[in-house]
């Protein structure tokens, strides 16, 4: 059986997760959230101080990467794979504004990325994957053979969070969520290394207005020719 790699990279909140989701269902290919393990990073160096404090200090997070073990499980009764950062279940406490407003910051750092892209592609070795993120097609798989670039408007993007964040019961308001997706989205393409671009070969999707289900149907009749066509290729 053929299988490819399809990578989905795009600006904060443009619906990356939903999409890849949907298409691993489909396809009945591995799901791999990048995005929560920096998040589940983020939490360590919350908790040990490094960052969102008073006395920030986030280069020593760096020293103690090591104490940092990520692992995803799959959750039959959701139906998706939940994180666990030293096998405590951090699901939903690295969805919160709070680990939003730090993420970027503890992305920055090299030594970070290093250790999340050599977990991600030992991940995505045997193919069958749909990984999304923001270097996932620049760096992680620049081999993918589906390379995706999702955007859409800031606002669109920040109501969408916002709503989200709003269900899951916190008390936040839209200025400040579309704060954050703006300081995100600034950081995570000027940063020095790995910063958000288009990779080469993606296609770009702007979904600002378009429903879930024709943006589904576009990416997996992409998905379906590209694994037709090197079924050909290798007979
Ligand atoms: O995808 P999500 O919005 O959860 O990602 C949170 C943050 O993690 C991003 O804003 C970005 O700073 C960082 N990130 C990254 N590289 C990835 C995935 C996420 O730098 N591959």
């Amino acid at each position: 059986m053929i299988k490819i790699t399809i990578a989905i990279d795009g600006y904060s909140s443009t619906g990356k997760s939903t999409i890849a989701k949907q298409l691993a269902k489909a396809l009945e290919y591995i799901y791999v959230d990048t995005g929560a393990m920096y998040r589940a990073v983020t939490l360590f160096a919350m908790r040990k101080g490094f960052v969102g404090g008073l006395e920030e200090d986030i280069t020593s997070l760096c020293d103690d990467l090591s104490k940092i073990e990520l692992r995803f499980k799959y959750n039959e009764a959701l139906g998706f794979s939940e994180m666990y950062l030293n096998n405590e279940n951090v699901e939903k406490a690295i969805r919160t504004l709070e680990v939003s407003k730090n993420v970027s910051r503890v992305a920055e750092l090299q030594k970070v990325r290093e250790m999340l892209v050599q977990i991600q592609q030992e991940m995505g070795k045997s193919k069958g994957i749909v990984m999304d993120g923001r270097d996932i097609g620049t760096v992680v798989f620049p081999d993918a053979e589906l390379k995706v670039f999702m955007t859409a408007s800031a606002d669109k993007r920040a109501y969408r969070r916002y709503k989200e964040l709003l269900d899951k019961g916190e008390k936040v308001s839209y200025e400040e969520v579309l704060k954050n997706v703006e300081s995100r989205d600034y950081i995570d393409s000027h940063r020095e290394h790995s910063p958000l671009r288009k990779a080469e070969g993606a296609i770009e999707f702007d979904n600002s207005d378009m429903g879930l289900e024709e943006q589904f149907e576009r990416m997996y009749n992409f998905a379906l020719r590209i694994i037709d066509k090197n079924k050909k290729d290798a007979n």
